[in-house]
């Protein structure tokens, strides 16, 4: 068989789409005057991010460009939101999941050392949060609820607007991270009554270390990082127009044809999921079947450790990931795994491809061929799989 290239873990980071990096190339040799300038050339910089911001705002239907605030990420944009509602409640409770990622987990337990109080929900087995277990965590000194849209790892869809509309109920602010979700499903703030949502420029063919917060007009945040007076006050340091340019572009794309690259990427999701599960014995798929996002396939494998299986894989010229990109190497099963009540074996055996716009249905073939032989290639030459056989 021929050996080709497929990256299939986009859910890690995604190819820098062409018409982004002209931009952020474009941007960074001859746009570099700081957007805080008084001349000419400073106030075309000014003009380019306030026009990356009106894209922005009006693809996650923003009512003011007002309400976008451009950060260094997805981690920035989380620990922004996160830590700044908590400053300005200055103390109580917070409610979120164990499925969270770390930028989540970590801030909230940092706050929880500093006096904060949080309650971090179980999920269905299926990797879902139950609403109504939200609805019966909520306390009268609850302040902020972060639940995530999409999880990274299995990509299960989380129950947004239901949420969302219990915290307004509430009068608790919501935030979700959007980082999974923002360009492969559409995101409207002016339908689910989110407070915030932190997105990732990375995950939808855009720049690493550019990000946004979707902040509503009127939602108390004070800034956790502190100096100059841009981004409205709260987000201190010179913009970085190139990145933030080549987001909004990157955003733009994406979401063009977002309902048929979904259909199209559901369609080889499906293929692949039920190819590989009828073709190796003893493999699960991990995470809910339906309430899922189109390009996510988690799948466990008995008896396999996946870093032994991604580094074959990777021999084959296939790019995927065992659990996520940010616990990968670290030998320890994955939280979100565990949280589904997978046993050790299981949680580490597994394998996550993220499909995207650079997959096609040969790529889809390919793996077909390649997976089946490789695990059971590892089985043999396991011996406790040999000894349970
Ligand atoms: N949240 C989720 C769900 C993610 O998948 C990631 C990155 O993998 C992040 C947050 C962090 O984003 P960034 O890499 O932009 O800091």
């Amino acid at each position: 068989m021929e050996k080709r290239f497929v990256y299939i873990d986009n859910a890690a980071t995604t190819m820098v789409r062409p018409q982004a990096a002209d931009i952020l190339c474009e941007l960074t040799a001859g746009g570099y005057a700081n957007a805080s300038s008084l001349y000419s050339i400073g106030r075309e910089s000014a003009l380019r991010l306030k026009a990356a911001r009106k894209t922005i705002a009006q693809l996650l239907g923003a009512r003011s460009e007002r309400e976008v605030y451009f950060t260094s990420g997805g981690t920035e944009s989380i620990n922004m939101a996160i830590r700044g509602a908590a400053k300005s409640a200055g103390k109580g409770h917070i409610i979120t999941t164990k499925i969270e990622h770390p930028a989540v987990l970590n801030t909230i337990r940092e706050l929880e050392k500093s006096g904060f109080e949080a309650t971090y929900l179980d999920v269905g087995q299926n990797g879902v949060v139950n609403v109504k277990s939200v609805y019966d965590s909520v306390r009268d000194d609850t302040i902020l609820i972060s639940v995530m849209y999409v999880n990274n790892e299995i990509g299960t869809i989380q129950p947004i607007a239901e949420i969302a509309k219990l915290a307004k109920e509430r009068g608790i602010v919501f935030h979700t991270d959007a980082v999974q979700a923002a360009g492969h499903i559409k995101i409207d703030v002016s339908d689910i009554n989110v407070d915030m949502v932190s997105i990732s420029a990375h995950k939808f063919g855009g720049p690493k270390g550019a990000g946004a917060l979707y902040l509503r007009q009127g939602v108390s945040l004070e800034p956790f990082i502190t100096g100059g007076e841009q981004e409205f006050k709260k987000r201190a340091g010179t913009e970085n127009v190139a990145a933030a340019a080549a987001m909004a572009k990157a955003l733009e794309l994406a979401c063009e044809n977002i309902d048929s690259e979904s259909v199209r990427q559901a369609g080889m999701r499906d293929r692949l999921t039920d190819g590989i599960l009828s073709a190796v014995p003893h493999s699960r798929l991990n995470g809910d079947r339906v309430q899922r996002i189109c390009s996510n396939i988690n799948i466990s494998f008995e008896g396999i450790d996946s870093e032994s299986l991604v580094l074959m894989l990777d021999m084959h010229g296939i790019c995927a990931s065992g659990g996520s990109a940010c616990m990968a190497g670290q030998g320890q099963p994955s939280h979100v795994l565990q949280a589904l009540g997978l046993s050790e074996d299981l949680a580490k055996g597994a394998l996550r491809l993220s499909l995207g716009e650079n997959n096609s249905d040969s790529d889809v073939d390919y793996i077909l061929k390649v997976l089946p032989e490789a695990v059971q290639k590892l089985r043999r030459l396991s011996p406790i799989w040999s000894d349970r056989q």
